[in-house]
C-alpha cells in the first residue's frame, strides 16, 4: 500500500515576479531534505501552447527540458533546486490544454456535449495536474499570475475543485503576496496582502500558508496582522525578505514556521538536511583570494532574466573553483577589442536573430587571435565557426540565418528545417547524444566519450567548409553519433576555447557545476 499523493499548490497575489517559484522550489527543497519524494509543475494561464515564442525580453529565458519542453524559467528555478530532470508534463498552459479539448471536440469525443471552460478546461487542468504528479508522495503546483487574472480564473477553480477530487487534507494551499515598505511614512503596508488573501478567499480557497515577501526584513507584528485578517495560524505565516542568493531561501523558510505547517499536513517530522543550502550560501558570502571577470557578450542587457541559467552555472563553476566572479555585461552591438581586453573570459551564450551578431563575431575572433578562453553556447559554436572562417580568408563566411544569400554558408539550414523559421515546437529541441574526439580539450574536461545535452536550435555547422574552419583555428571535438552534425569545436592554441551546439547551462546545478563551465572558470583563474 502506497502513501496518499499530497498536493502543494502554490498562488500569487498582488504582484508576481516577487518569487513564487523560488518559494514553490525551496519548499520542494525542504521536503526532499526530510527525504519526501517531491515532484513539481508550473501551470501557466497563457493561451500559448509553449513558451517557445514567447519574447526573452519580457519573459526571460526560455528554458528547455530533455524531452525537448520550451518552458517557462522556472522550470530551471526547479531542476536547480530539487535536481530533476522535467518533461513535458512539468510545463502546463493553457493554450495546450485548450488545443487538445477543441482537437477532441472536432474529433467527436465529447458526443454531443456543449464544452465550457468549467468543468472541461478546469477537468483537463486537474487530469495534468494528476498526470505530473505521477510517482511522487508530494506534488507541488505552482500557479502563472496573481489570483484574480482573468485569464487565471480557471487554475484558480480547477485546484479549488481538486480538493474535492483528492480530499482537502491532501490538499495544501500557500500564497505568496508582496508587502510594500513606504518611504515617506517608513512603514510596511499589509493592506494589498489583505485583499489579496480576501481574493483567493472569495474563489473559496482558505490558504494553510502564507508567504509575505518583502524588500527589507518585515517586523513581526506585519505577520500576526496578516494572520489576523486571513484566518491563516500566525506560525504559518512566513516573512521571506530579499535574500543576498537565492540558494539561501530554502534555509530562511526552514527556520520559519514552515515545519509545523508541513509536518500537520504529511506527518513527517524528520528534521531537513539543508547542508547543501548552507554551504552555497557560504559560498556566496565568502571572499576569495581571486576574483575572475568574465565578460558576457550579449544583446539583451536589461533583462539578466534572460541567460538565467547561463548565470546560475557561471556561479557554480565559480564557486567549486573557490573563485570570485566579476560578471561584465557587453554590449554585443557595440563590442569592441577594448572591451574584451580586460576579461578573463569570455562567453557568447545562444540567441536568434541577427542583432548583435558582428560583435559578437568580433569577440570570437579576439579569442581566437589573443588566445582568450571563449566558452561558445549554441549561437556562440556557430559564431566562433564564422569568425574562424573569416580569418581563413572567407570574408562573406556567415549563417544562412543572418545572410539568406551568402555562398560562404558556414552555417546553414538543417534538413527538412528549411521554411518552418519563426514557427513553433519545430527547432531541433531536447537531448541529443554527442561523441566526442579522444584526447581533445572537450572531451578532458568532461572526463567522458559521450555526452548528452538539450538542444534548441534550428541552424547546423554546413562540414563543406571544415578545411576553412581549421585553417582559421578551430576543430571539430564532438559529432552526433551519425557524423552529420557538429557538436563541438575547439581551439588548439588556447587555454580553453570550447563551444557547444547544445545549451550545458540546463544540465548545471548549483552544487554540481558543469565541466565546460568550470573549464572557462579555471582557465580564466590562469589554473
Ligand atoms: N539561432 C541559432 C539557431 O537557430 C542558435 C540558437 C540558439 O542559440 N539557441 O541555430
Amino acid at each position: 500500500m502506497g502513501t496518499t499523493q499530497k498536493y502543494i499548490f502554490v498562488t500569487g497575489g498582488v504582484l508576481s515576479g516577487v518569487g513564487k517559484g523560488i518559494t514553490a522550489a525551496s519548499i520542494g527543497a525542504i521536503l526532499q531534505a526530510k527525504g519526501v519524494k517531491v515532484s513539481i509543475q508550473k501551470c501557466d494561464p497563457y493561451l500559448n501552447v509553449d513558451a517557445g515564442l514567447l519574447n526573452p525580453k519580457e519573459h526571460g529565458e526560455c528554458f528547455v527540458t530533455k524531452d525537448g519542453a520550451e518552458t517557462d524559467l522556472d522550470l530551471g528555478h526547479y531542476e536547480r533546486f530539487l535536481d530533476l530532470e522535467l518533461t513535458q508534463k512539468n510545463a502546463t498552459l493553457s493554450g495546450k490544454l485548450l488545443s487538445q479539448l477543441i482537437a477532441d471536440e472536432r474529433a467527436g469525443k465529447f458526443h454531443g456535449q456543449t464544452i465550457q471552460l468549467v468543468p472541461h478546461l478546469t477537468g483537463a487542468i486537474q487530469d495534468a495536474i494528476e498526470l505530473a504528479a505521477d510517482g511522487s508522495e508530494v506534488h507541488i503546483v505552482e500557479i502563472g499570475g496573481t489570483v484574480g487574472d482573468y485569464e487565471g480564473l480557471s487554475y484558480v477553480e480547477a485546484i479549488r475543485e481538486f480538493a474535492s477530487r483528492v480530499g482537502r487534507e491532501n490538499c495544501m494551499y500557500v500564497h505568496v503576496v508582496y508587502v510594500p515598505f513606504i518611504q515617506t511614512s517608513k512603514e510596511f503596508k499589509s493592506k494589498p496582502a489583505q485583499n489579496a488573501l480576501n481574493d483567493l478567499r472569495g474563489f473559496g480557497i482558505v490558504p494553510d500558508c502564507v508567504v509575505v515577501r518583502t524588500d527589507d526584513p518585515a517586523p513581526g507584528n506585519i505577520a500576526d496582522k496578516i494572520a489576523a485578517f486571513s484566518g491563516v495560524r500566525n506560525d504559518a505565516v512566513i516573512l521571506l525578505s530579499n535574500a543576498k542568493t537565492v540558494y539561501e531561501i530554502p534555509l530562511t523558510i526552514d527556520a520559519s514556521g514552515i515545519n509545523a505547517v508541513l509536518e500537520r499536513f504529511t506527518s513527517n517530522t524528520k528534521k531537513a538536511d539543508l547542508s547543501k543550502w548552507r554551504a552555497l550560501a557560504d559560498a556566496q558570502e565568502a571572499t576569495y583570494e581571486q576574483t575572475v571577470r568574465i565578460g558576457m557578450v550579449a544583446k539583451y542587457l536589461d533583462n539578466e532574466d534572460t541567460y538565467i541559467s547561463v548565470l546560475e552555472a557561471l556561479k557554480a563553476a565559480a564557486w567549486q573553483e573557490k573563485v570570485g566572479l566579476e560578471l561584465v555585461w557587453i554590449n554585443a552591438e557595440e563590442a569592441e577589442a577594448a572591451d574584451f581586453e580586460t576579461m578573463d573570459g569570455l562567453v557568447v551564450p545562444g540567441g536568434f536573430g541577427s542583432r548583435g551578431i558582428e560583435g559578437k563575431i568580433r569577440a570570437a575572433t579576439y579569442a581566437l587571435d589573443e588566445k582568450k578562453p571563449y566558452l561558445g553556447l549554441c549561437l556562440g559554436l556557430q559564431i566562433a565557426v564564422i569568425a574562424a572562417a573569416r580569418k581563413a580568408g572567407l570574408k562573406e563566411a556567415n549563417s544562412t540565418e543572418f545572410d539568406p544569400d551568402t555562398k560562404q554558408n558556414v552555417v546553414y539550414i538543417m534538413e527538412g528545417q528549411a521554411g518552418k523559421e519563426s514557427t513553433g515546437g519545430t527547432l531541433r529541441l531536447g537531448d541529443y547524444t554527442a561523441e566526442l574526439k579522444p584526447g581533445s580539450k572537450t572531451a578532458l574536461a568532461y572526463g567522458t566519450k559521450e555526452t548528452i545535452e538539450r538542444h534548441r536550435h534550428r541552424y547546423e555547422v554546413n562540414q563543406a567548409f571544415l578545411e576553412d574552419i581549421e585553417k582559421g583555428g578551430l576543430t571539430i571535438s564532438g559529432k552526433s553519433p551519425d557524423g552529420k552534425l557538429v557538436e563541438y569545436i575547439e581551439a588548439a592554441n588556447n587555454p580553453f576555447f570550447v563551444a557547444t551546439q547544445a545549451h550545458p547551462e540546463f544540465k548545471s546545478r548549483p552544487y554540481r557545476a558543469h565541466p565546460l563551465f568550470v573549464g572557462l572558470i579555471k582557465a580564466a583563474a590562469g589554473k
